[in-house]
């Protein structure tokens, strides 16, 4: 019997890219689901997450609601991203541990790692700096909910994890300029500008950068593993552990779209973050898994998802 076979399971989230991979993978597992809606419950509210781990009777809470993306929407709306984060993660957590759930699983987010770090970030390094000042609002936030799982193991043994995700792609994911993280855009750019045979795709900063990209149904994979296999408070990374440059994410979004124009590099756009690669030999001992998917296959797959599903994709925000 699987380890998910008939357990209730939450997973706030769970309508939204990362969660619905989540969700489909747990239903075919066996476990019995629950996906608060915004209209419904909203979260920034602790009535609403008493109200909704009454109606969900959770064993497992995974939450994975986050109101964030890419790195011009934290230009756009800095004080939304932090404010919804912050007092989400705070009412979630709150919510489960008057709910006595089993376990909680908290989704972390890369952004909250030293900004001016040099080399692979280990969980070790969590504390070792100050953020990247353009995603301090975002990462501060996710950062605190290992806080809060810290200050509740040692006064109520509430049994958290906290796992730390890299950058996300694949179907599903949020294709608004505004908000969309670099995969999603460039996929966007490249396969409207073949279709309209233009002769240029604009490439915001300058294409050094270092990010590393995981394929989201992996990630999927990687957090139900780790919502089984590991009881710790110490944060664990979750990525591919290897870098690559925006330019070559570029180089090959326009190799697999098929686009022949040119690439143009608009420097007036912020790089952010110089590097975040993640060292993931936690992942690796105790989960004993790598990410299956290499960075072209699902760059395939996510344009071929995109092109089939264009016009739902572009509308999602
Ligand atoms: P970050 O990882 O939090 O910095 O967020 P993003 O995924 O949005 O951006 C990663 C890098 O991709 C930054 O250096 C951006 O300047 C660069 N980039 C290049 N073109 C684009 C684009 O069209 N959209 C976005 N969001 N980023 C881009």
């Amino acid at each position: 019997m699987s380890f998910w076979e008939n357990k209730s399971v939450l997973v706030t989230g769970g309508a939204g890219f990362l969660g619905q991979h989540m969700v489909q993978r747990l239903e075919k597992m066996g476990a019995h689901v629950f996906v608060p809606r915004r209209k419904d419950y909203d979260l920034t509210v602790l009535e609403a997450c008493v109200q909704c781990m009454r109606d969900a009777a959770p064993q497992i809470v995974i939450h994975s609601a986050a109101y964030y993306g890419g790195i011009w929407i934290n230009q756009l709306y800095p004080g939304k991203i932090y404010y919804e984060n912050l007092v989400m993660g705070a009412n979630v957590m709150e919510a489960a541990r008057l709910a006595k759930v089993e376990k909680f699983v908290a989704i972390g987010t890369a952004c909250s790692y030293p900004g001016y770090l040099e080399g692979e970030l280990s969980e070790t390094n969590l504390w070792d700096g100050p953020l990247h000042e353009s995603v301090v609002n975002y990462g501060m936030t996710k950062k605190m909910m290992a806080v809060q799982a810290m200050a509740y193991k040692k006064q109520y043994n509430f049994n958290a994890i906290h796992l730390i995700l890299t950058n996300l792609y694949g179907p599903g994911d949020t294709y608004n300029p505004d908000r969309s993280h670099v995969p999603a855009a460039l996929i966007r750019k490249f396969v409207e500008a073949k279709l309209a045979n233009a002769r240029s795709v604009e490439v915001w900063g300058s294409g050094a950068p270092i990010r590393e990209f995981l394929y989201v149904e992996d990630c999927a994979d990687a957090i139900l593993k780790a919502a089984e296999l590991y009881n710790n408070l110490a944060p664990m990374n979750i990525g591919p552990g290897k870098g690559t440059s925006i330019r070559e994410l570029a180089e090959t979004i326009q190799s697999v779209s098929g686009f022949n124009g040119k690439i143009e590099w608009n420097r007036s756009k912020p790089d952010g973050q110089m590097k975040k690669v993640l060292n993931v030999s936690r992942m690796k001992q105790i989960l004993k898994w790598e990410p299956p998917t290499s960075l072209r296959n699902g760059l395939e797959k996510t344009i071929l998802w995109y092109e089939a599903n264009k016009k739902a994709a572009d509308a999602r925000y």
